[in-house]
């Protein structure tokens, strides 16, 4: 079991290489069964999943689009709390299938808050494909349509999942001992 240091914190390796790359095949295929003869467009949530959803796309052999959106959270001149705003997202989703790239969802607050923008463009359809999931964490309700992995709920990085900015070029995933 290999340990690597980020920042102040030990990890120690859960997902290998080789593991993650099958799976992601997996996922890949299932998708291009599911839409055969569709032509699938992804909306692959940045930074985290930039490396999933690069991956992914390579084992594709329906017709796709990607486009990267990025959520951010501010707060509202006059209401309380964060409002969500996307960047990114310039198309119109209107009548199209469309398949949202997470890399995790843990207490599924961020999709939760997310899918009715979506949903409001009235896409044809609309499907979460997450590497990873961390039930037990889940506070909001998701139907999550390709789940690569379902994980403790332990703090992970790499494959594109960082700690303060650091860890994303990892090409396995290691979680926090
Ligand atoms: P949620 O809204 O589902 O609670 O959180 C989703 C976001 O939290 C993910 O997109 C990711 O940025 C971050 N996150 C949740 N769990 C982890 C984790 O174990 N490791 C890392 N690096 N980020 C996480």
């Amino acid at each position: 079991m290999a340990l690597i240091k980020v920042h102040d914190k030990t990890f120690e390796t859960y997902l290998p290489e080789e593991l993650i790359q099958q799976r992601v095949k997996e996922l890949a295929e299932k998708i291009n069964a599911d839409y055969k003869g569709r032509r699938p467009y992804f909306v692959a949530i940045l930074n985290g999943s930039f490396m999933f959803a690069s991956d992914l796309f390579k084992h594709l052999t329906v017709d796709a689009d990607i486009c990267f959106i990025k959520l951010a959270s501010y707060k509202g001149t006059q209401s309380t709390g964060n409002v969500l705003t996307t960047i990114g997202l310039d198309e119109d989703l209107f009548g199209k299938d469309v398949i949202i790239v997470e890399d995790i969802v843990d207490t599924g607050k961020t999709l939760h808050h997310f899918l009715p923008r979506l949903m409001h463009q009235q896409p044809k359809s609309l499907q979460i494909a997450t590497l990873l999931h961390k039930p037990e964490a889940t506070e909001y309700p998701l139907t999550l349509g390709y789940t690569g992995f379902e994980i403790p709920n332990k703090f992970v990085v790499g494959y594109g999942l960082d700690y303060d900015g650091l860890g994303r070029n990892l090409k396995e995933i290691y979680q926090l001992v």
